[in-house]
């Protein structure tokens, strides 16, 4: 059986869901979304999980923060002041009136267009300077891990862009194309690198057996952490 409780963490009102299980210890999870769970021993009392919770307040504030920046990105739409991950860092978007450019600067991601409340030219600018952005980043990351490759019998691929909902990337062997999801760019750049690698690792083998993993951890002996920060990912968004 389950409950909402509400604890006060340094002055802010945070919501759980308790749980009493037949587990050993008090158990934590923040879910994608900010969702937090707790799960404690039966014999334990709630505000036993309250004072646990105030013990990792801490933690738990900036693990709720990762994971509002993303839930902001999901509901608010493209205005000013709209939280938007590039590269794996929060950006905070500011639009102002001007032809259209895109830049960023410190934790800015600026875009100037005609009219600043129209929300499609907002997101037409960034769009296109998100193209661009995902081209160089994915391209520079594929030059620098292609050579081995090459090396074992691969044949440098055609990178195409998307946005997709379902999966990060994707590699027709056949044609020798490797598809890379736009969203992608929202990744720190070693979660990016992950992606590239194994979609290069497919133009070698075409399955996920064991021998595929054994090709990408050769070249990237953590990709298992890596893959596992893609998680985080689920709900972010792109222009
Ligand atoms: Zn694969």
């Amino acid at each position: 059986m389950s409950e909402t409780r509400t604890v006060d963490l340094g002055g802010r009102a945070v919501t759980y869901t308790l749980t009493r299980k037949a587990v050993k210890r008090i158990n934590l999870r923040v879910k994608p979304g900010g969702e937090i769970a707790v799960s404690i021993p039966r014999r334990l009392s709630a505000a036993a999980a309250d004072q646990f919770l105030m013990a990792k307040a801490d933690w738990l504030l900036r693990a709720l923060e990762r994971q509002t920046h993303i839930l902001e990105q999901v509901s608010s739409p493209w205005r000013d002041g709209k939280t938007v991950l590039l590269l794996g860092r929060p950006l905070r978007l500011a639009v102002e009136a001007g032809s259209p450019a895109v830049w960023t600067e410190g934790n800015r991601l600026h875009v100037a267009v005609p009219d600043p409340e129209d929300e499609a030219q907002v997101r037409r600018a960034l769009a296109k300077a998100w193209d661009n952005w995902c081209r160089d980043t994915f391209s520079e990351s594929m030059e620098r891990q292609l050579p081995p490759l090459l090396a074992l019998g691969a044949e440098k691929p055609v990178l195409t862009l998307r946005t997709m909902t379902s999966r990060w990337g994707s590699c027709s062997w056949v044609r020798g194309r490797i598809t890379l999801n736009r969203l992608l760019l929202a990744a720190p750049p070693e979660v990016v690198d992950y992606v590239v690698l194994h979609e290069l690792c497919h133009l070698l083998r075409h399955d996920h057996s064991p021998a595929f993993y054994a090709l990408v951890e050769r070249w990237m002996p953590d990709w298992r952490r890596r893959r596992a920060a893609l998680k985080t990912l689920r709900g972010a968004e792109c222009p």
